[in-house]
């Protein structure tokens, strides 16, 4: 009796797990025709000096544009990218096309325009990384100062092998920034070791900071860390007066978020500039 419930458990198991390989080899072949067939898309959200309202750069942010399903988000997509490997070639292009961008923006007299892009830990960790982004750099003609590269907080756990990476890209002129900051384990301690420029409040504290203490605390505490050691500080997830009013006050310098602009496809980014006047020193 026992024995055939669990035989068939392990059926129904068996079964499910088929089922879940069987579902990921669906999306990544799609994934991978997707990249192809030029699937994929990008938008830029506009980055904000929130003390002097001054436009500093975007973040570009992917988006896939799937004949049948129409736009799916990366949240849907990206850490099975990552668990496939995909994410090598997918990244390879967003660098690239981010770069591209950027480099046009630069040839239309947008000024010092920073590109932010989001870059996962699997990239980062293969070995041809740091030459293919010295490639893409040649080829686009972008200027690696205007280059930022964004970094989950994840990506501190393995911190021998990054941080030389992290060193060979900043020796380029690139800069590092470490994203959804405060959401990880990272000790403290070791942030003032590691070869980055800025760090990303995740937006979770963000969104009740002006109605939360501990929220307010734990942002606070983020920018003065920040100030104290010489790095930026970039609060996400802007949505409100209240979120600007309040992160001014504690002296963080910059934002992005709704209340300034969701993330823009390229035109309307380019409208965006001229509308606001919001042409970049
Ligand atoms: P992230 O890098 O932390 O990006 C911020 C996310 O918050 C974006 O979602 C953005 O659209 C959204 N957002 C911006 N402002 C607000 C706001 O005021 N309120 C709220 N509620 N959300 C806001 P998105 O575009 O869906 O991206 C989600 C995540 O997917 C990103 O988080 C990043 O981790 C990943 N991702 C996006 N694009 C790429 C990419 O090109 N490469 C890689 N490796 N990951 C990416
Ligand atoms: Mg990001
Ligand atoms: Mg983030
Ligand atoms: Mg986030």
């Amino acid at each position: 009796e026992v024995k055939r419930n669990s035989k068939d458990n392990y059926a129904i198991y068996d079964r499910q797990l088929e089922n879940v390989s069987l579902e990921r080899r669906i999306i990544e072949n799609a994934m991978r025709k997707g990249l192809n067939e030029h699937q994929f898309f990008l938008e830029y959200q506009p980055k904000i000096n929130i003390q002097n309202n001054q436009l500093v750069g975007v973040e570009a942010l992917v988006r896939w544009n799937h004949p049948d399903l129409g736009a799916i988000p990366p949240g849907k997509f990206i850490s099975l990218a990552e668990a496939t490997g995909l994410i090598v070639p997918l990244g390879e292009w967003i660098l690239k096309e981010s770069c591209r961008q950027g480099r046009e923006w630069q040839n239309k007299g947008f000024g010092q325009l920073i590109v932010a892009v989001n870059v996962s830990v699997r990239q980062l960790q293969d070995p041809n990384f740091v030459q293919q982004v010295e490639q893409i750099l040649k080829d686009t003609g972008f200027n690696p100062k205007l280059l930022e590269l964004e970094l989950t907080e994840s990506i501190l756990a393995d911190l021998n092998s990054i941080i030389p990476v992290l060193n060979r890209l900043r020796n380029m002129g690139i800069q590092i920034s470490v994203d959804d900051f405060g959401t990880g384990y990272s000790s403290l301690s070791y942030i003032k070791h590691l070869p980055v420029d800025t760090l990303k409040v995740d937006a979770s504290f963000v969104k009740d900071i002006h109605k939360n203490e501990e929220s307010k605390a734990i942002v606070k505490a983020i920018i003065n860390l920040a100030n104290t050691i010489g790095l930026k500080v970039i609060a996400e997830g802007i949505e409100n007066e209240a979120h600007v009013i309040t992160l001014r006050n504690d002296g963080c310098m910059f934002g992005q978020g709704f209340y300034y602009s969701r993330p823009l496809k390229k035109e309307e980014f380019e409208e965006f500039v001229q509308s606001r006047g919001f042409i970049p020193s």
